[in-house]
C-alpha cells in the first residue's frame, strides 16, 4: 500500500528508524513488515543485513520501490573470520549468513560471534547518513545485544523488538528474578510455578526454554538481559486484543514502554505481498497459485496445514510419525516438508508413497511456503504448528486454531498461552524439546498423538466449536487492531510522532 495523506503522520521531521535485525527467518520476516509498517506511515525505515539475507529481502524492496515507501536494506560486508588465535575454532562455510543454513550444530556459535562483530560496520553506517537522514531510533532484535554500546557510542535511542508473545517475554523475566533468589528447582523436571504472573503458569526447566541459553551462550544471554535492561523500550508483534494483561504485566516488569504494534504480517494485504514473503524464490507467485488452486476445491474450514516453521527438521523417524499421524486423522491436509528432511532416497520413497495413498486429500509443499495465503484460505479450519509465534500470531490474525507441537525456545509457553489461555488450541502432548536443536533423533511424538489432536481440533464437538469461535474472534480483534483507531495502529502514530519530535534527544532523555 502506497502512504497516503489520511495514514501519513504529521511530525516536525520524519524519523529514520533503523531496524537490526537477527539472521534467522523468523526474526527477519517480522522486522520486514515492521519496516513496511512504518514506512507506509510516512517515516524513514531501514533494514540493516548482511548480502545473502538482504537478497531475500528483494520481494520487500520492490514492493516499497513501486509504493514509493520511503525503506531500504542496508548490506553491511558479512564479517570475516576473527583472527587466528581469537575466539572462532570453527570456520563457517562462505556465503552462511543466516541461522536456517546452518547443517552443523557446531556453526551455531561461530556464525553468533560473527554477527558481533557487524558493531563496527554499522557505527560506520549509522555515523556516515547526512543530516536529513540522520537516525532516530535503532530497533534492534533482541539477541542482537551488541547494537547497544553502538547505539550509547552513536547517541541513537534504541528499542529491542523481542519476537515472542508477552506472556513468555514476561515469564522470561519472571523466571530469572526467580532464579537469582534460588526459586527455580535444579531438577529439569520438577514443575514450579512463575512467579508474579496474573495468571498460574506451570514450567519445568525443559519446557520453560528461553533465547541463547545453550552451553557456549553464557556470555551472549548475560549480553543480551543487560541490553535488554539499558534499552529505551520494547517493540513487540502482538496486540492489546490477544494479550493486554501481559502487554502491562512485561511493562511494569520491564518498567519501560512496551510497544505492541502487532500483529506485524497483517501489512501483507495483496497476493503479491504474500508470494514475496519471506524469501527469495522466483517460483513464490507460481507455488502460490497452485497451492490457492488446491485449496479451492475443498469445503470451507476442513483442511489442516502443518508447518514447523523454518528452522526445526525432523529426521526421517520423526516425519514419518507425522505424516502417518495426519493420514491416520483421516482430515484433508496440506503438509509442509523441508528438502532436507526428505534428501535421502527412504524418506523420498516413502514420501511418494503417502502422497500416493492420499491422493485428492493430501497436499504436500516441499520447501517454501506461502504461510499468510494458506492461513487466509477459508479452506483451511487448523494448523498443526511448532509455536513459533509468528505462526501462532499468524494463526490468530486469521482465525485459524492450532494444534501445538512446541519444539525450543520460546515455544513451549507460546503453546501455553494459546492452549490454556486463549482457549484457541489443542496440545499434542510434546512434553520436551529435543536435545539438540537441529535433527534430534528422538522420536518425541508418535502418529497416534498426531491423529487425535488434529480430529480433536477438527472436529464437531462442543469444545471444538469453541476453539473456532475463540479463534475468529481473535482473527477479528487483529484486524480492527491495525485498522486506523485500532490500538496497534494508534501505537505506531505514538511512536513516529515521539520520535519526530524529539528522538533526537540524547538516550536517556528520551519522553517516551
Ligand atoms: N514461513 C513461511 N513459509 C514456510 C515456513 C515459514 O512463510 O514454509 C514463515 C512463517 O509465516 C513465519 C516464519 O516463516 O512468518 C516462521 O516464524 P516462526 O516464528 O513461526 O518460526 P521459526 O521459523 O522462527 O521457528
Amino acid at each position: 500500500m502506497a502512504p497516503t495523506e489520511d495514514s501519513i503522520i504529521a511530525t516536525s521531521s520524519p524519523p529514520h528508524f533503523v531496524l537490526v535485525p537477527l539472521a534467522a527467518p523468523g526474526h527477519m520476516i517480522p522486522m520486514a513488515d515492521l519496516a513496511l509498517l512504518i514506512a507506509e506511515r510516512g517515516a524513514r525505515a531501514s533494514l540493516v543485513t548482511t548480502p545473502v539475507n538482504a537478497a531475500r529481502l528483494r520481494g520487500v524492496v520492490e514492493r516499497a520501490r513501486h509504493a514509493k515507501l520511503p525503506l531500504e536494506i542496508v548490506a553491511l560486508p558479512f564479517p570475516p573470520p576473527a583472527a587466528a588465535g581469537d575466539e572462532d575454532d570453527v570456520v563457517l562455510p562462505p556465503g552462511f549468513e543466516n541461522i536456517d543454513q546452518i547443517k552443523d550444530n557446531s556453526h551455531f556459535l561461530p556464525l553468533f560471534q560473527a554477527i558481533h562483530r557487524l558493531a563496527g560496520p554499522l557505527e560506520a553506517y549509522l555515523r556516515a547518513q547526512p543530516q536529513a537522514r540522520r537516525p532516530s531510533c535503532i530497533v534492534a532484535d533482541w539477541c542482537n545485544s551488541w547494537t547497544a554500546a553502538v547505539a550509547t557510542r552513536v547517541g541513537v535511542p534504541r528499542l529491542f523488538f523481542h519476537g515472542p508473545s508477552c506472556f513468555y517475554s514476561l515469564c522470561d523475566i519472571n523466571v530469572a528474578t526467580a532464579a537469582e533468589h534460588g526459586l527455580v528447582p535444579e531438577d529439569e523436571s520438577e514443575a514450579y510455578a512463575v512467579p508474579g504472573m496474573p495468571v498460574r503458569v506451570e514450567v519445568t526447566k525443559a519446557t520453560g526454554p528461553g533465547f541463547l541459553n545453550s552451553p557456549g551462550f553464557e556470555a551472549f544471554q548475560e549480553e543480551a538481559m543487560e541490553a535488554m535492561r539499558t534499552a529505551d523500550g520494547a517493540v513487540v508483534n502482538t496486540f492489546l486484543g490477544l494479550e493486554e494483561q501481559f502487554v502491562a504485566c512485561y511493562e511494569t516488569a520491564l518498567g519501560k514502554p512496551v510497544w505492541a504494534l502487532g500483529p506485524f504480517c497483517l501489512v501483507n494485504n495483496s497476493r503479491q505481498d504474500v508470494a514475496s514473503r519471506g524469501h527469495d524464490e522466483s517460483s513464490g507467485a507460481d507455488l502460490q497459485s497452485a497451492v490457492t488452486a488446491w485449496l479451492d476445491a475443498m469445503e470451507p474450514g476442513s483442511v489442516v496445514y502443518a508447518s514447523f516453521g523454518s528452522l526445526a527438521r525432523k529426521l526421517p523417524g520423526q516425519l514419518f510419525e507425522v505424516g502417518h499421524g495426519l493420514e491416520d486423522s483421516g482430515k484433508p491436509f496440506l503438509w509442509v516438508v523441508k528438502e532436507s528432511e526428505v534428501a535421502s532416497p527412504e524418506a523420498q520413497a516413502w514420501l511418494d508413497a503417502l502422497e500416493t495413498r492420499t491422493a485428492g486429500r493430501g497436499l504436500v509443499v516441499r520447501g517454501w511456503a506461502p504461510q499468510l495465503a494458506i492461513l487466509a484460505h477459508g479452506a483451511v479450519g487448523g494448523f498443526v504448528t511448532h509455536c513459533g509465534w509468528n505462526s501462532v500470531i499468524e494463526s490468530m490474525a486469521h482465525g485459524v486454531p492450532v494444534v501445538t507441537w512446541p519444539h525450543f525456545a520460546d515455544q513451549f509457553l507460546n503453546e501455553k498461552l494459546v492452549v490454556d489461555v486463549l482457549g484457541a488450541g489443542v496440545s499434542v502432548g510434546a512434553a520436551v524439546a529435543p536435545v539438540k536443536l537441529f535433527d534430534d533423533e528422538a522420536v518425541l511424538v508418535l502418529r497416534g498423538d498426531v491423529a487425535r489432536a488434529v480430529s480433536e481440533l477438527m472436529g464437531d464437538g462442543e469444545a471444538a466449536e469453541e476453539r473456532r469461535k475463540k479463534a475468529r474472534e481473535f482473527g477479528e480483534r487483529a484486524h480492527r487492531a491495525v485498522e486506523k483507531g485500532g490500538s496497534s495502529y494508534e501505537n505506531l502514530t505514538r511512536l513516529i510522532q515521539i520520535f519526530g519530535e524529539n528522538g533526537r534527544s540524547p538516550q536517556g532523555n528520551l519522553k517516551l
